[in-house]
This record gives structure tokens, sequence and C-alpha cells, in this order.
């Protein structure tokens, strides 16, 4: 069987990871769990969202189908126990998967990569989880059984593309304590597992993003493209007790929440790759954001480097109208905030007042031309000149302590 969760967590506290790995190990007394785990990040620009947006999925194969309803009694007696009830935010949902049809599994599939692109409305889980009979328990207002489902359906039909994370619990005495990891050791865990794991430590702003600093029980999250690499990583860190880890399969770092459309299609809270041509030359706005203008022959729309992505704001700024570009990223308040962007082709051309004499010659007044103001010569004409750029063509993005969980870094490309 499949066990969906979602939203069991609040900005301050908890974590539905957490709750999904001690549900893990209550849940192998009664069977194998199959396969890793999955940890689904669902559409990031959800305003309901608590923090990340995270649903997770469990495949179980019981030892006796007679255990299932003790099966099912746990998990929801693990939910009411662990879940954040008091926060208005936090609507738990748990769905159980005992069968599937074809139908079902096609359903599934669209509803799944829908939760993770679209902004899908509870009554659309529910109708699904009736119409196939899925039993299921949602609390409050039940929104987390949009995400418990979607997590299932990946569960069950697959994900198109994914990566692996570890992540390292903390014990419940240290929750809310400062964090106790040796970063010479995590410094030294990345340099031996790189390219394999990734978003371990920000070399650029000598950073390690890997630990979070919320009170909740995860000590830290390995990210890379296999078991074997975020283990060896895990094994080179030194750091306060971990009370206990898991290694999940995820969406994370796949783009999968990208969609590629036409600027005029763009809507709020979707996320987009977009190919167009710079409009307007780069603004420096309040805060130190960086904004311009980008077209396609359907329609323009603003996008930004905001000041959290730091260092990529310089590779931003030195755009220059006509560069062609293709911009990756989430939309909001009809503004793209960029994770990435592919440079196809710079604009090296440029018109400029003709040269003589050593000098650039004067405008000589509307329509007629330009004179050299030293031998008095005219020209018609301005003259195209190849101009120097700081930027090159090819891909940039974000740093990793600006990065989004399902953003692609890439040195997934390589
Ligand atoms: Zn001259």
């Amino acid at each position: 069987m499949i066990i969906g969760l979602d939203d069991t967590d609040s900005k301050e506290s908890m974590c539905t990871t957490y709750l999904a790995a001690v549900l893990i190990e209550k849940l192998k007394e009664y069977g194998r769990i199959n396969d890793y785990p999955l940890l689904i990040r669902l559409n990031p620009n959800i305003i309901y969202k608590t923090r990340g947006n995270a649903a997770l999925a469990i495949s179980l194969e019981p030892r006796r189908n007679k255990d299932i309803e003790a099966i099912k009694e746990l998990v929801i007696e693990t939910v009411r126990k662990m879940a954040v009830f008091s926060s208005e935010n936090t609507n738990p949902g748990v769905v159980f998967i005992e069968d599937s049809s074809e139908k079902m599994k096609a359903e599934l599939a669209e509803f799944s990569m829908r939760a993770v692109r679209d902004v899908l409305e509870i009554q659309e889980a529910v109708e699904i989880l009736r119409r196939h009979n899925i039993s299921h328990k949602g609390f409050k207002n039940g929104r987390g059984l949009i995400g418990a489902l979607a997590a299932s359906g990946f569960a069950l039909c697959g994900l198109p593309d994914f990566t692996y994370e570890l992540i390292a619990y903390r014990e419940k005495e240290r929750w809310g304590t400062l964090r106790d990891i040796n970063e010479e050791s995590v410094y030294a865990a990345d340099a031996a597992t790189r390219p394999d794991t990734w978003d371990t430590v920000d070399y650029e702003n000598k950073r390690v993003v890997f630990a979070p600093h919320s009170p909740d029980p995860i000590l830290f999250g390995i990210r890379g493209n296999s078991e074997n690499a975020v283990r060896r990583a895990f094994s080179m860190i030194k750091s306060e007790p971990v009370e206990m880890y898991v290694v999940y399969k995820t969406n994370q770092n796949t783009d999968l929440h990208l969609i590629p459309a036409k600027i005029n299609e763009v809507l709020d809270n979707r996320s987009y790759i977009l190919k167009g041509k710079v409009k307007s030359a780069p603004k420096i706005i309040v805060g130190g954001h960086v904004i311009f203008e980008l077209k396609d022959n359907s329609a323009v729309i603003e996008c930004a480097a905001f000041e959290p992505t730091k260092g990529f704001r310089r590779i931003i700024r030195e755009l220059r109208p006509q560069d062609d570009v293709t911009v990756f990223g989430s939309v909001k308040d009809k503004t793209l905030n960029i994770e990435k962007i592919n440079i196809n082709d710079l604009n090296i051309h440029e018109l400029r007042n003709p040269i003589c004499c050593g000098k650039r010659m004067k405008s000589a007044g509307k329509g007629q031309g330009y004179r050299c103001e030293k031998c008095g010569s005219v020209k018609k004409e301005q003259a195209l000149e190849i101009l120097e750029r700081k930027i090159s063509q090819g891909f940039y993005e974000v740093p990793p302590c600006a990065r989004r969980h399902l953003s692609k870094p890439l040195i997934r490309y390589q």
C-alpha cells in the first residue's frame, strides 16, 4: 500500500519529513518498505504553504492483509499526536492507496504534475479520492489531502526525474538550540563527493547551506544523485549526535515545476521557461534588486534577480537590449523571479557616431549627419561598432544559498 502525508508542520516547528521518519520506524513492524520514501516538493508559489511545501509518500508491503486497518490507525494516530494543529495554516492530510486501476493511475499522474506546477483546490483532490474510493483522512480544512494525494500519485506512477536527499534529524532535547556541526568536515565531505552531491556549501558566499536555522528537528540534508553519494558525504560529517536519518527519493533539483511557455500565457504563482529578447536595460531598484523587461512575439514581462541572489545580480546587470536569453523561474505579482538564465546570444553591435581625426564626430543637427570638429568633414550615418561585453554566452544560476528546492542546479547538467 502507498501512504501519502502532507501539511503536518508549521512555520515555527515540526517538519513533515520528521513525522514520516518516525512513522517509517513504526511501520517496519508491519512489513517491508519498498523503494525509498518519496519527498515531493509541490508548487513553491502556493500561498498557504507552511515552509518548504513538502509532501511524503511511503510504499509499504504489509506482511499480513489483516493488519491494514491497524496500519491506517497507526498513521492517523501518529499525525494526530505529532502534527502542529495549533497553527492556522497546518491542515494535515493522509491518503492510503491499496489498489489501482489504469484509469486511476492516469488521473493521478496528471493530478500529481499539476500539484507541482499549478494551483489546485482541495475539492479536486476530494473528488478523485471519492471517485476511486481511496481511503483518506483530512484534518481541519483538509488542504493537506492535495499534497498527500500528489505524493502518492508519484509513488504509484513514478517520477520523470529524481534525486536523493539524506536528511539527518536532531535529538529532541536539542530542538531549538544552535546546531553543532563541524564546518571543516562539511567542506571536506563536499569536496570529496562533488559533483555527485551539491548545495552542501556555498563557496562564493562562504557559507554552509545544508543545515536550516529554524527550530525544527532537521540537523541537515545532503542532496545528491545517488544513495551512495549522499551516504558517503554523510559518513564524513562530524556533528552533534544524529537521532536518526532517512534517504529520500525526491523531485528536488529537477525543474519539474517549470512550464515552457510564451509570455502571454504566463499566470501568477506558476513557474516557467521563457525565451525572448531583453527589451530594456536592467535597472537596480531599492533593496538592490535588478530588474529588466523580456519580450517575445506575444508580450513583455518583468524579470528580477532579487537581492538574496547575491553575485548572480552582477550577470543580470550586464544584459543589454536585444540580448537573446532563456529565463527559468517563478512568477509572482507579474514578475519572474530568475532561478537560472541561459544567454543564447549577446547583442554585440552598437551604433555610434563615426570617428575622425582620432575623435568621435559630433551631431551636426537633426538629419544633418555628423561633423568632425577638427577637419570639418561630414558623414551621414552612424557607424555599427562591435562592443566588448563583460559576460559571455551560456548558463548562469543563482548561488546555492538562494536556490529553491525544485530548481535544477547546473552541476546536474554535466
Ligand atoms: Zn576629421
